[in-house]
């Protein structure tokens, strides 16, 4: 499989950017994407994003918008259909492009394929009538005393052109065609992408699609673009740009607070829809550790290790009160994990991120290393690691808090229940928070539910935070800093509500109303 697409991408040396409709490549070599598995560049070479180019491609943006907002719910829901086509219709060259950017098996490509397919879908089912807008009408009262009240008609309207982050862990379904584009696209925005340097093939492969069914949709040119470039200087200069109106963006605490204070700084700010870092904390009751360890050991070596540990939803806080039994669990866990053996990471970066935070985690005062893979290892494979803890150490140092994006999970024992309380109370803002319970414990679970409610955007009972289902009723958010604004879900159908405005008529005529606010 890889010696076919090797011969493939030697042709194709040099990755340009989407100005639009228009294949450009006017920068300098920027960079090329690793093989993470053979620890080996990829051979083609791509070129950053020029200043000039960057201002068509905002200059493109700002001119679709005009006709872009104005287009009908049906119309934009053709166009995300088209998108999913043309993805799927990439066929094996995208699937391939995948594994060899990220390291990450086919299956998963193809899973990841399908999800970006469905929340394009979903998409487009939602915008196929005007309820989504939040429509509210108020009619007019003229006999009302004292004065006559006016009719009044509420919707919601498009921001304008919207800069996404594609983010290093999910090539597909949070990038290029990921739901930050798909929702943002959906509300008649038009998308900037920001390819993310690590899979900029695959992004390149993904906006040759978006383009196609732009334009066999009658999309307006600069719907779309998709641009690269590593360093930071590209995705600075979209953010400050005073055309962009809105961001959204999917990777590291560090990177999602800079762009969202540059997003907040400028003359005009704007909205940075910024998703980070999240550590999941996992409460296991006494009476579950009584009642199913192995079981729940098994389960969670799983979720630890699962895409080598490289969800935002992964669990890296396991939260529990010290007995024989905990310590006999920690164990098990430890020993099945590291049975699961080295997995390849996303990319060098990525590992070394992981080494050094795992270090600076597993080197604080107290912190015990119960099991991690030892040996020989690849370049970029990680070597999971479960530590463990007590609560009143974990209470004295918020290093320990330090999110390690892999397999790595930290076991906090806590002497009793209100410490443990007391550790949920002094984590930062988490995506999930899950609490693994016996029947028996129902009765007696409000304290803790009660402290992961003003922690975290989602709580999952006797599951795996890992896995993130795109639905109506989910919350992929939380507060800081899982996420910039924890009013809004990145997942979802609800994710469309970061890209518009509340606007109203007022005794507006009947014939200039648009569609669901008409009589
Ligand atoms: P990243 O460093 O945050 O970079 C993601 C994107 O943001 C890249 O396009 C990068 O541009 C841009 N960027 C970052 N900092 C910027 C800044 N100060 N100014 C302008 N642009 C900036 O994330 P990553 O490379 O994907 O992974 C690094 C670490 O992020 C991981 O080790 C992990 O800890 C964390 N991460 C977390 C999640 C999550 O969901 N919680 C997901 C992915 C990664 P350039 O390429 O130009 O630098």
């Amino acid at each position: 499989m890889f010696k076919k697409h090797l011969k493939k991408t030697d042709k194709m040396i040099t990755g340009k950017n989407y100005i639009g409709n228009k294949l450009s490549g006017k920068g300098i070599s920027s960079h090329k994407t690793i093989n993470p598995k053979l620890n080996v560049e990829n051979p083609t070479t791509f070129l950053e994003a020029t200043t000039e180019e960057i201002e068509e491609a905002v200059s493109l943006a700002t001119e679709a918008f005009k006709i872009y907002k104005n287009t009908s719910g049906k119309q934009r829901a053709t166009f995300l259909n088209a998108i999913a086509d043309e993805i799927l219709a990439l066929g094996d060259t995208l699937i391939e492009m995948y594994c060899l950017e990220s390291g990450l098996p086919e299956g998963r490509a193809i899973g990841e394929r399908g999800r970006t397919m469905f929340q394009l879908q979903s998409f487009a089912e939602l915008i196929s009538n005007e309820d989504w807008r939040g429509i509210t009408i108020d009619r007019a009262m003229p006999d009302r005393q004292p004065l006559p009240k006016s009719d009044i008609r509420k919707t919601s309207i498009p921001l304008g052109p919207v800069v996404v982050f594609a983010a290093s862990n999910f090539p597909l379904a949070f990038s290029t065609a990921g739901g930050d584009t798909a929702s943002a696209l959906a509300a008649g925005c038009p998308v900037i992408v920001k390819s993310h340097a690590m899979h900029s093939g695959t992004g390149e492969l993904v906006a040759s699609a978006i383009i196609k069914a732009a334009e066999k949709t009658g999309m307006p040119n600069g719907v779309f673009s998709n641009i690269t470039g590593r360093g930071r200087t590209v995705g600075v200069a979209l953010v400050k740009h005073p055309k962009v109106k809105a961001v959204g963006f999917t990777g590291s605490i560090s990177g999602g607070r800079a762009l969202f204070n540059l997003g907040t700084q400028r003359d005009e700010p704007i909205p940075v829809f910024a998703e980070m870092g999240s550590i999941n904390p996992v409460v296991i009751t006494p009476n579950a550790i009584t009642a199913r360890s192995e079981e729940i050991a098994s389960t969670y070596a799983g979720s630890i290790t699962l895409g080598t540990g490289q969800f935002c939803t992964n669990p890296g806080l396991i939260l529990t009160v010290d007995s024989d039994k905990t310590q006999a669990f920690v164990a098990d866990l430890a020993a099945k994990t590291v049975a699961i053996g080295a997995q390849c990471m996303l990319n060098p970066g990525i590992k070394s991120s992981f080494v050094e935070n795992g270090n600076i985690v597993s080197s604080q005062e107290g912190v015990t290393v119960v099991g991690r893979v030892e040996g020989d290892i690849d370049a970029n494979f990680a070597s999971s690691q479960i530590n463990a803890v007590s609560g009143t150490d974990f209470l004295a140092n918020p290093k320990m808090h330090t999110e390690v994006f892999g397999p790595f999970s930290l076991v906090v024992k806590s002497k009793d229940e209100a410490e443990l309380i007391d550790v949920i109370n002094s984590l930062e803002g988490q995506l999930t928070g899950t609490l693994i319970a016996e029947k028996s414990d129902i009765q007696n679970l409000e304290g803790i539910v009660d402290a992961l409610q003003s922690r975290v955007g989602r709580v999952i009972f006797n599951g795996v935070p890992t896995g993130v289902e795109v639905t109506g009723a989910m919350t992929h958010g939380g507060p800081y800093p899982a996420s910039s604004d924890s009013r809004f879900t990145s997942v979802g159908i609800g994710a469309i509500k970061r890209w518009i405005r509340p606007f109203t008529y007022q005794d507006w005529p009947n014939e200039l109303l648009p569609e669901g606010l008409k009589d």
